[in-house]
C-alpha cells in the first residue's frame, strides 16, 4: 500500500523586542552568562510580571500578517513542568485563549496554489539555556545561563495541511521571510531565534482520516526539516507496511546520525496543570489597536509578488526573486521608474547586480550604484549612446568608482559608434583578415556572419552598434557574392 505525509508545524520565533516579556531586562542574544537577569526572569518568589506592551505589538503583527482573527481578549496560564532552566517551575504561556486564531497563508509554489492554514498564534516566555560542553565540571554539572529567560515569543501552530517535506521546509523557509519582511522576527536559526517542531504522520494515499502522529523536537534549519520528516515517512511507513500500529510520541531529531530517536511517549507526556496566570489580567486588544497596527504592516512578499507579476509584466521567477526582500524590491521599483524600463531594470538587477552582491558578499543597499545610477544607465543604452556590451564595462567601473555611467562614457569614450564609414572600415578589416570565414560563408555556412560581427565588435571594445555592424556585415559578404558569381 501507498502512504501519503501529514505534516502540521508548531514554530517558535522570537519577538524583536529589546527587553523580555515580563520585566525590563535586555533581550539580546549573547552577553556574560546571567547578566540580563532580576528577580522576575529568574523566578524568584514574590517577583510580579508587567507584559510588555511591543511584545504585544509585535505578535498581533505577525497574527495579521498570517491572516489571523486577533481576539479582543486573551488569558496567561502557567504550564508546570519542572526543568533545571526554568526557575519557577512553570511558564507563562496563553493556552486556552490565545492572541490570535485562525488564519491562513496562501502562496504559489512551483507552479500551485498552497495554502496552509493557521490554528493559532500565541505568546509565552522563553525558558533559560543548560549548558554542559567546553565548562567546569563537564560531565558532573549543568551550568545555567538564564539571558534567554523571558525573552517573548510567539508559537505559531499550524493545521496538518502540508504533504510533503519539500513543501513543509518551503513553508518554514517562507514564514521566515515573512517575519524578516515585517520585523517581528530576526529568523536567526543558529541563535535559536526561529525553531520548529514537526508533526507527521502516514495515512494511506487517497484516504482523508488521520494517522497517528509523532512529535519531532528540535530542528534548527530548513534541511534539518526536511531530513528528519523523509526520516519519519520511512520509519513510520515501514511500520504500517509490516501491519503495525505507530507509537505516539514525541522524538527528537539527531543531526549527527541523520535519524530521530524516541524521547517520551504518549504515557510519560507531561501533565503541564494548566491554569490562569493569577498575576496577569487578561490581555485586551480593542479594535481600534488593531486597526492602527495593521496601518503599519508594510505590503507583504506574496502580495508585492503578485503586483510585480501584473505591473511589470514580468516572469513567476523574476517576479519572486524581485519581491524577496523590501530592499531588493524598492531598489529594483525605483530603477524601473528612473529608467522607465522594467524589464532591462529586472535584467540588470538579477544578472549583474545580483552577481556583483554574491561576489562581494553585500547587500543592495551597500552596492555604490544606486537605482538613479542603475537607471541612467540604462537609458543611455536604450537611447543608443552605448551598446549593450559597452554597458557592461560601464556597469563595472560604476561600482569601483561610484561615478554616474554618463561620466564614465564621457571619461572613457565608450560612447557606441555609430558612423558607418568607421564601421565600414571595421568590417573590411575583419573579412579581410579572415578570408577562410568569408569563404565559408559563400559555401553556404551563413552561421559565419555572427562570427564575423563579433570580430568587428572586438575590434571596436564593444562599442560599435551591434544592429549597424550586422547590417553592414550582411551587405559586405552578399557583394563578396555577387563579385564572385560575375568573376
Ligand atoms: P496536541 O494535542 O498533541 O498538541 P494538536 O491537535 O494541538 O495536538 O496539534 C499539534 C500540531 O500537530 C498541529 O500543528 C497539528 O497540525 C499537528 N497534527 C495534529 N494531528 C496530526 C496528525 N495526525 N498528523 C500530523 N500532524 C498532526
Ligand atoms: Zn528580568
Ligand atoms: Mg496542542
Amino acid at each position: 500500500m501507498d502512504f501519503e505525509p501529514v505534516i502540521g508545524l508548531e514554530i517558535h520565533a522570537q519577538l524583536l523586542t529589546e527587553t523580555k516579556i515580563f520585566c525590563g531586562c535586555s533581550a539580546e542574544f549573547g552577553g556574560p552568562p546571567n547578566s540580563h537577569v532580576c528577580p522576575v526572569c529568574l523566578g524568584l518568589p514574590g517577583a510580579l510580571p508587567v507584559l510588555n506592551r511591543r511584545a504585544v505589538e509585535l505578535a498581533v503583527r505577525a497574527g495579521l500578517a498570517l491572516g489571523c482573527a486577533i481576539q479582543p481578549a486573551s488569558l496567561f496560564a502557567r504550564k508546570n513542568y519542572f526543568y533545571p532552566d526554568l526557575p519557577k517551575g512553570y511558564q507563562i504561556s496563553q493556552y486556552e485563549q490565545p492572541l490570535a486564531t485562525d488564519g491562513r497563508v496562501e502562496y504559489e509554489s512551483e507552479g500551485e496554489t498552497v495554502a496552509v492554514r493557521i490554528i493559532r498564534v500565541h505568546l509565552e516566555e522563553d525558558a533559560g539555556k543548560s549548558l554542559h560542553e567546553g565548562l567546569s565540571g563537564a560531565g558532573r554539572a549543568t551550568h545555567l545561563d538564564f539571558n534567554r529567560s523571558g525573552v517573548p515569543l510567539i508559537e505559531i501552530v499550524t493545521h496538518p495541511d502540508l504533504r510533503s517535506s519539500a513543501g513543509a521546509a518551503d513553508f518554514f523557509s517562507r514564514l521566515r521571510a515573512l517575519f524578516r519582511a515585517i520585523a517581528v522576527n530576526d529568523g536567526n536559526m543558529e541563535e535559536g531565534s526561529l525553531r520548529c517542531d514537526a508533526n507527521v504522520s502516514m495515512r494511506p494515499a487517497g484516504t482523508r482520516g488521520l494517522g497517528v502522529k509523532v512529535e519531532v523536537k528540535n530542528i534548527n534549519s530548513f534541511r534539518f526539516l526536511q531530513r528528519a520528516l523523509d526520516y519519519e515517512f520511512e520509519r513510520q511507513a515501514d511500520v504500517l507496511r509490516r501491519g503495525g500500529t505507530v507509537v505516539q510520541e514525541t522524538r527528537l531529531w539527531d543531526t549527527a546520525s541523520g535519524s530521530t530517536f524516541p524521547m517520551r511517549t504518549k504515557e510519560e507526556a507531561h501533565d503541564y496543570r494548566y491554569f490562569p496566570e493569577p498575576d496577569l489580567p487578561p490581555l485586551e486588544v480593542p479594535e481600534s489597536w488593531v486597526a492602527a497596527i495593521r496601518a503599519t504592516l508594510p505590503e507583504l512578499p506574496e502580495q508585492r509578488k503578485r503586483r510585480f507579476l501584473s505591473d511589470y509584466g514580468l516572469t513567476e521567477q523574476e517576479a519572486g526573486w524581485l519581491s524577496q526582500s523590501e530592499a531588493v524590491a524598492g531598489y529594483f521599483e525605483e530603477t524601473a521608474r528612473k529608467s522607465g524600463n522594467p524589464r532591462a531594470a529586472s535584467n540588470w538587477i538579477m544578472g549583474p547586480v545580483g552577481r556583483h552582491l554574491n561576489e562581494h558578499g553585500i547587500d543592495i543597499g551597500q552596492l555604490r550604484v544606486d537605482p538613479a545610477g542603475l537607471g541612467g544607465l540604462i537609458e543611455l543604452v536604450d537611447r543608443g549612446v552605448i551598446s549593450g556590451s559597452a554597458a557592461k564595462t560601464v556597469f563595472e567601473r560604476m561600482v569601483e568608482s561610484g561615478d554616474s555611467a554618463q561620466a564614465i562614457v564621457e571619461s572613457e569614450g565608450l560612447a557606441q559608434i555609430d558612423d558607418a564609414a568607421v564601421l565600414g572600415a571595421a568590417v573590411r578589416t575583419a573579412m579581410e583578415a579572415n578570408p577562410q570565414a568569408v569563404a565559408s560563408y559563400r559555401a553556404g555556412k551563413t552561421g559565419t556572419l555572427g562570427f564575423l560581427v563579433g570580430q568587428v565588435m572586438r575590434q571596436t571594445r564593444g562599442q560599435a552598434n551591434p544592429r549597424l555592424v550586422r547590417a553592414l556585415v550582411q551587405s559586405a559578404l552578399d557583394a563578396v557574392e555577387i563579385d564572385t558569381a560575375r568573376g
